[in-house]
């Protein structure tokens, strides 16, 4: 069987995965896999920009922005002539499955091609082109598309290849001005991509706390929003707010479709406001840099899963599907359905029927909106339904995790703004049991979404006897209404405690929730836990550092991650890195497999590959711990190459939060809130834990806690990513019979 694969249209952050998995994939089918050059051009041209590849023609792509492949816009393809030449130039080389990297445009070519590839064989066969043994061997294409735009603007997946390293860039950006702002108490006024789709204007002001967001799902009222923005703006100035960003998207307009121009806005701020204000477009930036952990393996999984259904002929000859990703769980689906939908949003917008276009938006979308709205108000709203207001604790457990701040300062906010008054603990339940807390105000958590660690501060503490008894006289002293949790394992754990104890101390019948947030994605319940993203990009950023710094010479890393008894870093810092192997708890580690590294290792590096990867998770083997294998792999590689070992430690738990633990921390935050107000009159208070399955947050109830977890490894007793293992080691063998590419590693 042959294949080939392209990257079409504008290129975006995540493609080259793609490409390396759709490679690797195949060569490990048994398959021939052809690369195209320049999207459709290259296949319209033929020749040289079609080519066999190899295992090593895909290594050290990985980490690379953009498309190795190049792109191009192709105009011959528009035409059937065109499409006609890239049907030859296939049939020449028994071509007759096709992978298309590309946008919504690149993907409705894919359409076309298939669509006529019979008509096209039949002409090409009459005018002697091609045998009719071929015509015959070849009568239809077959065609997975993978969406690959950061504008994350498909129908019927979570996200697209390349849009979570656009909100990585715009987060960036739009820090460093906040700063900037701050200190000059300037205004920004920052335009980002999206001329239809406002997903990275939306996302992106969740993730910065911006004050103001224009999407073009959701215009504004052409008459009343200059005067709401600078009303807004004067508030919150007011409030105590030292600086101001307002986030415009490209195809941001007014309900009467009248574009709303970032330099408008910036003209309007600086005359009615009397201050400095600044556009900055940020432009292609949007598109460049290394992808992020996220897009690696994104690209990764669906180049992987595109290669599967293609040769297992799962995809029909006579409609092309794509391959998207919903809920952390891949999904094929008809293209044809995708691009309706598409349409059907470019339409109701044009027809400025903006509450269809914001339905047919997915509910990360949504929900996003609903929370940025509440949380850019400047002042709460009054407390409607005459009760008195409810006294709300927050606190952060266990070791920090980037997310924690954003989580807390969505939740002071979203409180105050339903009328009620919350309370900062400081240094989680140890600061509780010692009745520490502080009245938290609007202000007070300005600037937060941003900030790494904890600023209420955070103990790893299990509650003994005393402890609890001093909990239940602060909550009693406080006249605490219920309880926010946001922390790890010993959070939940220590949550879990004060619910099974209600008999002895009635004052801790109150809700409790607790918010996942730990760089260890250790947690019962939710698929990913806030700190884990970042953790895993800092891991990603660190190895690329590392990489580079033995690219002279020959060696192996064996790269140490957190996580303790849980593998989720390492599994996931090995799929986005390439290492050669991820060592975890959940799998053990024996001696042979060791050695089976070590052969593999050598006849790399006899083969001249200079760099080997292994990662391994803090505690995957306490026996075998880096240092043993860091002996072994040395003693037993002789003069082969040199291992280094390299303990990654806090730098992963540090750092600015990732836009996508921002994002949802402030999405669990605010459901938390609405959860700890509902249930704070009932009778009999919930208990409870949030997480985030199949894209959908779901409460659970915490006193099952333990029966979800394996006490002793401190981990869930089901972990989805196991299954994810596979592809990553079938991906980073070393081809057997091959000869890697001299000048790089096998990556
Ligand atoms: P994107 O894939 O990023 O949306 P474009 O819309 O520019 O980018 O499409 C990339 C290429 O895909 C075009 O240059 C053209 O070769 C091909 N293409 C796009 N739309 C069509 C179409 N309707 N029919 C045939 N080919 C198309």
């Amino acid at each position: 069987m042959q294949l080939a694969v392209l990257t079409s249209g504008g290129d975006s952050p995540g493609m080259n995965a793609a490409v390396r998995a759709v490679v690797r994939t195949a060569l490990d089918r048994g398959a021939n896999v052809f690369t195209i050059l320049e999207g459709y051009q290259g296949m319209v041209d033929g020749g040289d920009a079609i080519r066999r590849a190899s295992w090593s023609d895909v290594s050290s792509i990985l980490e690379r922005g953009g498309t190795v492949l190049g792109t191009a816009r192709c105009k011959a393809f528009r035409n059937r002539e065109g499409r006609r030449e890239a049907v030859l130039n296939m049939l020449e080389r028994g071509i007759d499955r096709l992978v298309v990297i590309g946008g919504d445009g690149s993907l409705t070519g894919g359409h076309a091609l298939q669509r006529e590839w019979p008509g096209l064989v039949g002409e090409l066969t009459a005018e002697g082109a091609i045998s009719p043994q071929i015509a015959a061997r070849h009568p239809r294409l077959r065609l997975v598309g993978l969406v690959g735009s950061i504008d994350n603007d498909m129908a019927g997946t979570d996200t697209t290849i390349g849009a979570d390293t656009a909100l990585h860039r715009i987060t960036e950006a739009l820090d460093a001005l906040s700063s900037t702002a701050m200190s000059h108490r300037r205004s920004f006024v920052v335009e980002v991509m999206g001329r239809n789709c406002g997903y990275l204007a939306l996302m992106s002001a969740v993730s910065s706390g911006a004050d103001w967001v224009f999407v073009p799902e959701d215009p504004p009222s052409a008459e009343t929003w200059r005067d709401d923005l600078i009303a807004h703006l004067s508030a919150s100035r007011a409030a105590g707010r030292q600086n101001t960003v307002v986030i415009v998207a490209e195809g941001a307009r007014d309900d009467l479709g009248q574009p709303i121009t970032s330099a408008e806005v910036r003209d309007l701020i600086e005359t009615t406001l009397n201050t400095e204000a600044r556009v900055t477009v940020l432009g292609h930036v949007q598109r460049g840099g290394p992808p992020s952990a996220f897009d690696r393996n994104l690209g990764t999984l669906l180049g992987h899963a595109a290669v599967d259904a293609l040769l297992n002929d799962e995809s029909p000859v006579d409609a092309p599907i794509i391959i998207g990703m919903r809920g952390n769980r891949i999904v094929r689906l008809p293209l044809d359905d995708s691009l309706a939908q598409n349409r059907a949003v470019t339409e109701a917008i044009d027809a400025k029927d903006y509450k269809r276009a914001m339905s047919l938006r997915g509910g990360g979308f949504r929900a996003a909106h609903a929370v940025l709205k509440t949380l850019t108000q400047s002042q709460p709203d009054t407390l409607a339904n005459g009760n008195k207001p409810l006294r709300l604790a927050v606190l952060n457990a266990g070791a920090p995790a980037p997310g924690m701040n954003a989580a807390v300062r969505a939740a002071v906010r979203l409180g105050l703004d339903r009328g009620h008054v919350i309370l900062g603990v400081e240094n989680g339940f140890e600061g509780l049991a010692a009745g520490k807390l502080k009245e938290l105000g609007w202000m007070d958590v300005t600037g937060w979404a941003t900030r790494g660690g904890s600023e209420l501060g955070t103990r790893r503490m299990s509650l003994q006897g005393k402890d609890l008894y001093n909990v239940s006289r602060a909550v009693e002293e406080h006249e605490i209404d219920g309880i926010l949790v946001i922390g790890g394992m010993s959070g939940f754990m220590a949550a879990h405690k004060l619910v099974a104890e209600r008999e002895d101390y009635p004052a801790l019948n109150i809700p409790i929730v607790c918010l996942p947030a730990t760089i260890n994605n250790n947690l019962p319940g939710s698929e990913l836990s806030i700190g884990a993203d970042t953790a895993l990009n800092s891991i990603v950023g660190a190895v690329d550092k590392i990489r580079q710094s033995a690219s002279a010479q020959q060696r192996c890393f064996v790269v140490e991650v957190m996580g303790r008894r849980c593998g989720y870093l390492a599994t996931m810092a090995g799929l986005a890195t390439g290492a050669e192997r991820a060592y975890i708890h959940e799998e053990g580690v024996t001696i042979s497999d060791m050695m089976g590294d070590l052969e593999l290792l050598r006849r790399g590096f006899q083969a001249g590959r200079r760099l080997g990867l292994i990662i391994r998770s803090e505690r995957a083997n306490d026996v075998y711990d880096a240092r043993f294998m860091q002996q072994l792999l040395e003693e037993e590689g002789g003069d082969l190459f040199d291992v280094r070992v390299a303990i990654l430690g806090h730098l992963q738990q540090g750092g600015q939060p990732s836009p996508f633990d921002r994002i949802s921390a402030t999405r669990f935050a605010s459901s938390c809130m609405e959860f700890l107000i509902e249930h704070a009159r009932a009778k009999d208070p919930a208990a409870a834990y949030i997480g985030l399955e199949g894209g959908e947050t779901r409460f659970h109830d915490l006193t099952n806690l333990p029966r979800m977890v394996d006490v002793a490894n401190q981990r869930p007793k089901q972990q989805w990513w196991m299954a994810l293992r596979h592809v990553a080691r079938q991906l980073a063998r070393v081809e057997s019979g091959t000869t890697p590419r001299p000048d790089g590693d096998d990556a």
